[in-house]
């Protein structure tokens, strides 16, 4: 049996079972091989009925005692030498399996306890006649794999079928491709044994040793990739050299009224080498809202407009663009440099001159949105490019900037924490700063998670801080109305009553558990809060509108904000200290965060109120951490754990191939382990030319095919 046999051909698997394969991705020889158990259950074997253990699979002999059972269960009950034991079927069959009492019954099932004795829940039952002869005992413990299944095709018969496979399958498919040095040096089985034992373990340390190597091999084809896709961008394309000396470097932090923080220095310290080194820089910030990137941003462009280049700044809105350019204009006055912000709408003439300028020379900072930069710009001397992706990641689009010269060093400046095992394997191919520390004076920022009815009697004294002249936002799921969705939630109905009244068109979605960022600004504006001034804030309003708000709100005219989630970019107000976000439930954990990093800004303390409206004690839980911690990382790597990477990422199309095995949030050690080991590889190879190295390369290509466009006909 070939790796690319279809499963059709497979003994046992028809057209239909083919069909059920078909909807868990499995489709070849190979794929029945890699689809690996999910867990294990514990087969003990024929046992006297006295060492049946609770959780385990297990068979017994012995005499059927008692026929019978209330329709539609029935019971046999068995008895050997060392004690009886109930067999229970919830649906009795038609002439009850045809056990009498006196019979002799092989029964084989999983052992589960009821009312204090162990029983054989649906087991699968011999009878044997009277004189036949008894077979042989088979009292080897051993794990059964647990396969991810569907109606169509049960774990059982997966089982069944991959031992057929692994029974029938060409040497050469299970052959070894990592190199013995990198098996020996971190102690892996072989990839035959690992692939026979992780679905047919003797036990579970075995079991674990097997996924270790079949997880680190995964993670070593990963880092394969990204040290492949790193070597080629930094050996085959030519950086910009830029020095930046001690008296450069001391212009640029005179423009700063404060000290660089150590975070910053580091962070700095790596960039100053990278635009140094003559290879183009591809450097990931990563640092939380407020934890000084912008600054860091500026320090980099100023230092390629010192040796005589153009930077660019590009923002993922316009309303951050223009903010960009407004702080940086601020540090940059009474300057030499010549910045740019290039606006959506401008004039046709306008635009053009711009362009122009940008195009000879006569601008050295450019600041816009990546869709302005990137479209019709042309620069003269592009130096240095900045993303800031804010709170989006996963995306990464190289910028595709049309520029003269060499290729420009990017930085790209997320404030989304982004664990340490997804940015290895994500962002594998970058190098990475964090700003791990915020600078001194932010306010600390309290967070509690609050029921519906803990709201109510909040928002009296809420109100009170508002008249005192604290601002608040109030953050809501949706724009308008509800979705039906999702369930109803469990709270009491007077909760939901003001929701009804305020949808003139009552459709089931009244009855929804989320809550709108125009309902709440209603039903706050006639209700608890009807002396204040609120603004409403959402995408669907238009621009102007948008602006209005936000500019009545950062002017310290509006009390409160009530808003969709767009406060989480572009809403930059240092002295907003309170936050209410309803349906928290609803958010990822790393976007409450995102949301919560814009109270608290000023050096004024903050308070944060998540309000949990899910019925499930669960959905309160989940929001614990936020209480605990403002680390951002910390609340990533929870996410990620609670989420996966996938919700977390809020894509697939990040050209990952998918992990079948390995774990983010639990095999961090062997991710690394394995990353080192294939960047050490191909430092020394990096093509993988050399024969030895043939099958790895090969395996490769089989799992990226052409998805990262790493390994040419080469
Ligand atoms: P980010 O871009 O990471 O959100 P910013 O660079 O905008 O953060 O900095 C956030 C705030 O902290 C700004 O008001 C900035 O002036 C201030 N700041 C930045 N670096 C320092 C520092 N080293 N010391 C004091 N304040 C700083
Ligand atoms: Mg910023």
């Amino acid at each position: 049996m070939r790796a690319d046999t279809p499963i059709q051909y497979v003994k046992g698997v028809g057209p239909a079972r083919a069909k059920a394969f078909e909807a868990l991705g499995v489709r070849t020889a190979r794929d029945v091989l890699e689809h690996y158990p999910f867990r294990y259950e514990e087969s003990l074997g024929e046992v006297p009925i006295d060492e049946l253990r609770a959780g385990a699979i297990a068979t017994i002999r012995g005499e059927a005692t008692e026929v019978g059972g209330r329709w539609p269960t029935f019971q046999v009950t068995v008895q050997d030498e060392t004690g009886a034991c109930r067999l229970r079927w919830f649906n009795r069959p038609r002439g009850g399996f045809g056990i009498n009492r006196g019979a002799t019954v092989i029964a084989t099932g999983k052992v589960q306890e009821y009312n204090d004795a162990l029983e054989l829940v649906q087991p699968t039952i011999r009878t044997l006649l009277p004189d036949a002869a008894l077979p042989e005992r088979d009292a080897q413990i051993q794990l059964l794999g647990v396969y991810n299944s569907n109606e169509g095709i049960k774990s059982g018969q997966i089982r069944q079928v991959v031992d057929r496979v692994l029974q029938a399958i060409d040497a050469d498919v299970l052959a070894e491709f990592l190199p013995p040095h990198v098996l020996e040096s971190a102690s892996l089985m072989s990839r035959e044994v690992a692939v026979r034992t992780i679905h047919r373990p003797s036990n579970a340390a075995e079991a674990e040793r097997a996924r270790h190597r079949l997880a680190y091999e995964e993670f070593f084809l990963v880092e394969l990739a990204m040290a492949i896709r790193r070597q080629r961008r930094t050996t085959l394309e030519q950086g910009i050299r830029m020095q930046v000396t001690a008296e450069i470097d001391r212009r640029i932090r005179a423009r700063f009224p404060f000290a660089l923080t150590a975070a910053q220095d580091d962070a700095l310290r790596e960039i100053v080498r990278d635009l140094h080194s003559g290879r183009p820089m591809t450097r990931l910030l990563q640092g939380d809202v407020g934890s000084g990137k912008t600054v860091v941003a500026l320090y980099s462009c100023l230092a390629a407009i010192a040796s005589r280049h153009q930077a660019a700044i590009m923002a993922p809105t316009e309303i951050l663009a223009a903010q960009h350019a407004d702080k940086l204009n601020r540090y940059l006055a009474n300057s030499r440099v010549r910045t740019l912000l290039l606006r959506g709408g401008l004039p046709r003439k306008e635009r053009a001159a711009a362009l122009q300028r940008i195009e000879h020379g006569t601008v050295d900072l450019v600041v816009g949105t990546q869709a302005l930069i990137q479209k019709d710009v042309a620069f003269r001397n592009l130096g240095l490019v900045v993303v800031d992706e804010q709170h989006k990641f996963g995306v990464l689009q190289r910028a595709d900037i049309r520029t003269k010269g060499s290729r420009p060093h990017y930085l790209v400046m997320t404030a989304t924490p982004i664990p340490r095992t997804l940015s290895m394997t994500l962002f594998g191919d970058l190098d990475i700063s964090v700003i791990d520390a915020a600078p001194p004076g932010r306010g600390r920022v309290k967070t509690d998670v609050v029921r519906p009815a803990q709201l109510r009697s909040l928002l009296p004294k809420i109100r009170r801080r508002l008249l005192d002249g604290e601002q608040a936002y109030v953050v809501c799921p949706l724009v308008v109305g509800g979705q039906t969705a999702t369930p109803p939630p469990t709270g009491n109905a007077t909760d939901r009553q003001p929701e009804r009244k305020h949808r003139p068109q009552s459709t089931p979605a009244a009855r929804s558990a989320l809550l709108s960022a125009v309902q709440v600004h209603e039903r706050l504006s006639t209700g608890v809060w009807h002396d204040l001034n609120l603004g409403l804030l959402h995408g669907g309003m238009k621009r102007a509108e948008k602006d209005a708000a936000i500019g009545a709100f950062g002017s310290g005219h509006l009390h409160a904000l009530i808003s969709t989630t767009v406060v989480e970019v572009g809403v930059d107000v240092p002295d907003a200290t309170l936050m209410i976000v309803e349906n928290a439930e609803r958010f990822g954990l790393s976007q409450l965060h995102q949301l919560r990093g814009r109270i608290g800004r000023g050096g004024k303390d903050g308070h944060c109120y998540l309000v949990a409206r899910g019925g499930k004690r669960q959905s309160a839980d989940r929001l614990a951490v936020m209480t605990e911690t403002t680390d951002g990382f910390r609340i990533a790597e929870e996410d990620l754990r609670q989420r996966g990477p996938g919700e977390l990422l809020g894509t697939r199309q990040h050209g990952m191939p998918e992990l079948r095995i390995g774990r983010l949030v639990e095999d961090t050690e062997i991710l690394a382990q394995a990353r080192a080991a294939a960047f050490a590889l191909i430092e020394q190879d990096p093509a993988l030319s050399d024969p030895a190295h043939e099958a790895l390369r090969r395996e490769l290509r089989r799992l990226f095919k052409d998805r990262l466009n790493l390994i040419d006909a080469a």
